[in-house]
Formats: C-alpha cells, sequence, structure tokens
C-alpha cells in the first residue's frame, strides 16, 4: 500500500485545512480490515464518532476531499493507465446512495461511472456471476462505484439461500483471484461496508414510512430482510474475513452518522487518490513546435 501522499493542484490551499484531520494511517489503523483471521464485526462501533468528532468540521472535510477527488480523477483520466474501484456494500438505508452524492459530487460525469447492481436479469443468471460484473468495471482513467456489487452472490444469495452452500463457498476465493486480476492490471480496489446499527436502521425506515418526500424510497421487502439481520451480519462477517486481501481491503466505516460517513469515506478516497499519483502522460509534442495563429 502506497503512504507517502504526494503533492496535487489542491494541496498548497488546502494543506491548512487538512490540520487536524485525522491521518489516513490511523483511518486504516480504525477501520482497515487487514487481519481477517481476527475479524469480528461485533467489536466495529456504528457510531464511532472518534474522529469527527464536530459534525460541521465533518461536512467541511467531505466538501474539501470532494473537490480534491475531482482534481485528482482529472490526473487520473490525463493520465489514462489506471483506475479507482469503489465498492459501496451495507444493508438498506446504511447510506450508500448518499455515499455516492457525498463524496463524488463535484466530479465531472465524464470520469465517475455509479453502477447499481440489482437482481439479476435472465441473461444474467444464464452466466458466472461476475460476467456483469467485469463488463462494467472502470476503464483506463475512469473512477467506477458499484453500488451493491458482486458480494451481494455471497450475501443475500448465502442468507436466501439461493443457489447451494458449496457454490457460495467457492466465490470467496474466485472473487479474490478476479480483484487480484483486476489490481494487477492497474486498477487499486477500495471496498466499504456501511456499517449501521439494526436501531438506526429502524429510524431511517420509519422516517421513510412518515415523511411524504421519502415515501418513494420506502420498499416493503425491506422488512423481510431487516429479519433477517443477524443471518446478515453473519454473511458479512464472512465475506469481509475471507475477501479482505492485501491487494483489494476491505473498510467497515461507521455509518449511524451520514455526515461522518462521508467525511471518512471521502478522506480514504482522496489519500488513495493522492498515493497513486497520477501523471499526465506526455502528449508526444513539445508546445514550441506550434504557433497558433
Ligand atoms: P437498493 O435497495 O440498493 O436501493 P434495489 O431496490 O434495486 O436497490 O434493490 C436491489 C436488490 O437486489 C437488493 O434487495 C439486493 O439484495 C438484490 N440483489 C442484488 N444482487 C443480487 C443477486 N446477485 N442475487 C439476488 N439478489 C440480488
Amino acid at each position: 500500500m502506497p503512504t507517502a501522499p504526494s503533492p496535487d493542484k489542491a494541496a498548497p490551499s488546502s494543506a491548512v485545512k487538512l490540520k487536524g484531520r485525522p491521518e489516513r494511517a490511523a483511518l486504516d489503523r480504525a477501520y482497515r480490515v487487514s487481519a481477517p483471521q481476527k475479524f469480528a464485526l461485533s467489536q466495529h462501533d456504528p457510531a464511532d464518532q472518534r474522529f469527527f468528532p464536530d459534525k460541521d468540521a465533518a461536512r467541511a472535510s467531505a466538501g474539501e476531499d470532494a473537490e480534491a477527488i475531482d482534481q485528482l480523477q482529472d490526473r487520473l483520466f490525463a493520465e489514462g493507465k489506471r483506475a479507482l474501484l469503489v465498492v459501496l456494500q451495507g444493508m438498506d438505508t446504511s447510506g450508500k446512495d448518499g455515499t455516492v452524492r457525498g463524496v463524488f459530487n463535484a466530479c465531472g460525469p465524464l470520469g465517475v461511472r455509479v453502477t447499481g447492481f440489482g437482481r439479476p436479469s435472465e441473461e444474467e443468471l444464464a452466466h458466472d456471476f461476475l460476467w456483469r460484473v467485469h463488463r462494467v468495471v472502470p476503464g483506463k482513467g475512469m473512477i467506477g462505484v458499484f453500488n451493491r456489487s458482486h458480494y451481494e452472490d455471497v450475501l443475500v444469495v448465502k442468507v436466501r439461500n439461493l443457489v447451494p452452500a458449496e457454490v457460495v463457498e467457492a466465490r470467496y476465493e474466485q472473487i479474490n483471484a478476479f480483484e487480484k486480476m483486476l489490481v494487477q492490471t492497474g486498477t487499486t480496489i477500495l471496498k466499504f461496508k456501511l456499517h449501521i446499527s439494526q436501531v438506526e436502521q429502524g429510524e431511517r425506515l420509519r422516517e421513510r414510512l412518515i415523511q411524504p418526500d421519502k415515501r418513494w424510497k420506502f420498499n416493503p421487502g425491506d422488512l423481510e430482510d431487516r429479519k433477517l439481520w443477524a443471518s446478515y451480519t453473519d454473511a458479512y462477517q464472512t465475506a469481509i474475513a475471507r475477501c479482505s486481501t492485501p491487494h483489494a481491503p476491505w473498510y467497515v466505516i461507521p455509518a449511524d452518522s451520514k455526515t461522518r460517513r462521508n467525511a471518512i469515506i471521502a478522506r480514504i478516497v482522496r489519500t488513495t487518490l493522492e498515493a497513486m499519483n497520477p501523471v499526465p502522460r506526455d502528449p508526444g509534442y513539445r508546445p514550441e513546435q506550434f504557433a497558433i495563429v
């Protein structure tokens, strides 16, 4: 994992404001799953506030990082050699859409592609489970964001017994091999589990029912999944433990607070791009060769 972020266009003006914000290493220590054999989801507090006790500061931080992510994505595109894939997973109402909005809102639509994964179509089911995923991974220069992902195939599919247990069992290694191939061919991968408590989910579902402008988001099917909270927790625990690899780590992000969730994820995405340090490619000419009249 690269550690030393290199300077970017935004660095001089933001360096002062960056003071007091958590270092990437501290976020990694807190949230990156680096010892999967010892990993327990129950040890992660969905309401953890240790890095951004002040909500206004969290909001300002996320806003500034979102701007920097936009500039860094420009450079990634100008370099044209590598890609960033951001995987968002979490229970219903955990804030996958809100994270897309809060972290990538400053990015131009040309550079970021968001893909949601719902129930597979007949055509998708006729292929291996990674088929629909592979065709939408980000191309060189792009940031790809997955709202749900191939992990659904070891989460909902496992919890609801949609395929035999041995098929699920084989998938963890298949996912690791797939992600390794993506990394070896120039894609950096960040995987975020948006970690909310069951109580917080209850409040968010209630809000969806009560507030007329949020009612469209309420899906009665979510209540069925809510009843299976313990089974989902088990499935997440296994998926994260088995698929948190040095090349494609999982991060468990406290997500009971939307503001802090965005601030933490924006920090991790920004510092990852800084460490990648994309350099615009040589255009193959010298400017003084040309005279524009
Ligand atoms: P969201 O709930 O994320 O806003 P949708 O309403 O489209 O989006 O719901 C997506 C649904 O599709 C979820 O219930 C999810 O569990 C389900 N899903 C995603 N991938 C699969 C899969 N591979 N097999 C079965 N169901 C899946």
